[in-house]
């Protein structure tokens, strides 16, 4: 690796108190160790990030502009050191790794260049009312470990646009690409405008409860935003949560099966398993359901497992032994509650590897239909009656996104109209984009992200009332 893998913290790249092991998911032992920063190390991280803050939030807008356009120059100039090490630490295929790479810098560019216009709401004979954007001053970063380079990205760029300055706190499974990131940044933002520090666990506390620390963009499980929302109402902090999700997909009896199949293993096992908008359960009508399980065992069975960097894998092991864990558990599930028509656990020898696997014969009140899996283990319900599926669809305490397959535009839409979550997607799933609101639904989060109205998200509304 020849981008350095230090903690940054006010300008410097620096050894931690001790070391993260960093495991590679596909053989299960350690590839590099890393920097694992003190609670000390992150307070002086939040002292940095508080004292530049208000320099960089007087700077033009076009200073930061440029500067992020520059940072994201940085990131496609290194793509492939950063897609290769993505790989190692998350497990996804190489590809996969460019892709989310090119995203990222994709998103940074779009922030780079994102408006947040002063709005005029109000300009009579008797008053001018303007509402401004103002920066908030720090904001922490938290991150999972499903897709850190690009979750990072899009943290960072609406912070910085807006004036803020940004912690960056990966996840303890795949801190090395954001350390990579922390030494890009370093050659060009001021000195505690950008700070990456990794920990064991242990140091997101710090972060949400810390009277300096202004606002908390946070991506993981809902578990464990409960616990940052909690902790940041200590000091009532902004928070912004993207949490878990267990999407239902609905299949209509008049699609196409052979179109729809390979779309929608795609949406349901793209990083094994792994995205918090993946195809999680799959209602399928009773008139297809046979000719669907079957299409998707035959596509399940077409995939190459093995480590991301052999040219040949199509997916790559689950990110960590806790997962992979977890997974063995839903696979007695999954045996127990329904019938596996392909899949299980690939026989290796290393590595958290599980085959994509198909259940069908299995229906809601299961946990692998309840629950978040994030494995590439799908349920494929069937369903009769409209009503019935949207109710089932709906009685998910989550509420990320979902999606509506049918050959028919306008039954679709009129079924999408029903369905409780943030985002629904017709004849396709998984897409998102920087100008688009992302936001869920239920507890599947609070607050959006992307778009004018996450964009705003980072900022303090700030009126500006003028008498005539
Ligand atoms: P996680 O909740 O275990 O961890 C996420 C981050 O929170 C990590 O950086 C972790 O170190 C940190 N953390 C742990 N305890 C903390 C605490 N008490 N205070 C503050 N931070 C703390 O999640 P994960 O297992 O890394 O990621 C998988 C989950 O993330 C899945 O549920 C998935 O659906 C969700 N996810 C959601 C989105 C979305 O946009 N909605 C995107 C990706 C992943």
């Amino acid at each position: 690796m020849a981008l350095p893998t230090k903690l940054l913290i006010d300008g410097q790249l620096l050894d931690g108190s001790g070391l993260l092991s960093v495991v590679d998911p596909s053989t299960g032992e350690p590839f590099v160790e890393v920097p694992r920063a003190s609670q000390a190390q992150m307070e002086a991280a939040i002292a940095a990030a508080k004292a530049a803050q208000p320099a960089w939030g007087a700077a033009p807008l076009s200073t930061r502009r440029e500067r992020l356009a520059r940072f994201a120059d940085a990131v496609a100039q290194h793509t492939d050191e950063l897609a290769r090490t993505l790989v190692m630490e998350q497990g996804k295929p190489l590809e996969q790794a460019h892709a989310e790479i090119s995203y990222a810098e994709f998103f940074l560019r779009h922030f780079a260049t994102a408006e947040l216009p002063v709005e005029i709401v109000q300009d009579d004979e008797v008053l001018r009312v303007e509402v401004h954007h103002r920066p908030l001053g720090v904001v922490a970063g938290i991150t999972p470990w499903n897709f850190p380079v690009l979750i990072a990205a899009y943290k960072l760029g609406p912070s910085l646009l807006l004036g803020n300055t940004f912690i960056l706190k990966p996840a303890p499974t795949t801190p090395v690409t954001s350390l990579m990131l922390g030494a890009l940044a370093r050659d060009i933002f001021p000195p505690g405008v950008v700070n990456v520090v990794t920990d064991a666990n242990d140091l997101g506390a710090l972060l949400t409860t810390h009277p300096d620390v202004a606002k908390i963009s946070f991506t993981g499980s809902t578990p464990t935003g409960r616990k940052v929302m909690a902790s940041a109402a200590s000091t009532l902090k902004r928070i912004t949560l993207e949490l878990g999700g267990n999407d239902a997909a609905i299949v209509l009896d008049d699609v196409d099966v052979a179109a729809v199949a390979p779309k929608i293993f795609a949406g349901a096992f793209l990083n094994a398993g792994q995205v918090c908008i993946a195809i999680k359960r799959l209602y399928v009508h009773d008139r297809v359901y046979d000719a669907l399980c079957g299409a998707l065992a035959a596509q399940a069975d077409t995939s190459v497992l093995g480590n991301g960097l052999d040219a040949s894998t199509s997916m790559g092991p689950l990110q960590n032994a806790a997962q992979y864990a977890k997974a063995q558990c839903l696979l007695d599930v999954a045996a127990s509650d329904g019938t596996i028509v392909t899949g299980g656990i690939e026989a290796r020898n290393s590595g958290y590897f599980v085959r994509p696997t198909i259940v069908r014969d299995i229906t809601d009140g299961s946990e692998l239909v309840d629950e978040e899996q994030f494995a590439p283990i799908l349920p494929v319900v069937r369903f009769n009656d409209i009503d019935d599926v949207v109710s089932r669809a709906n009685a998910s305490p989550y509420g990320l996104g979902g999606s509506v397959w049918s050959g028919d535009i306008d039954r679709a839409y009129e079924l999408a109209q029903r369905i409780d979550s943030g985002t629904v997607w017709i004849n396709h799933h998984l897409h998102f984009g920087p100008h688009i609101p992302f936001a869920g639904a239920k507890q599947s989060g609070y607050g959006v992200e992307f778009s004018e109205a996450g964009l705003s998200e980072f900022g303090q509304t700030h009126v500006i009332s003028i008498a005539k």
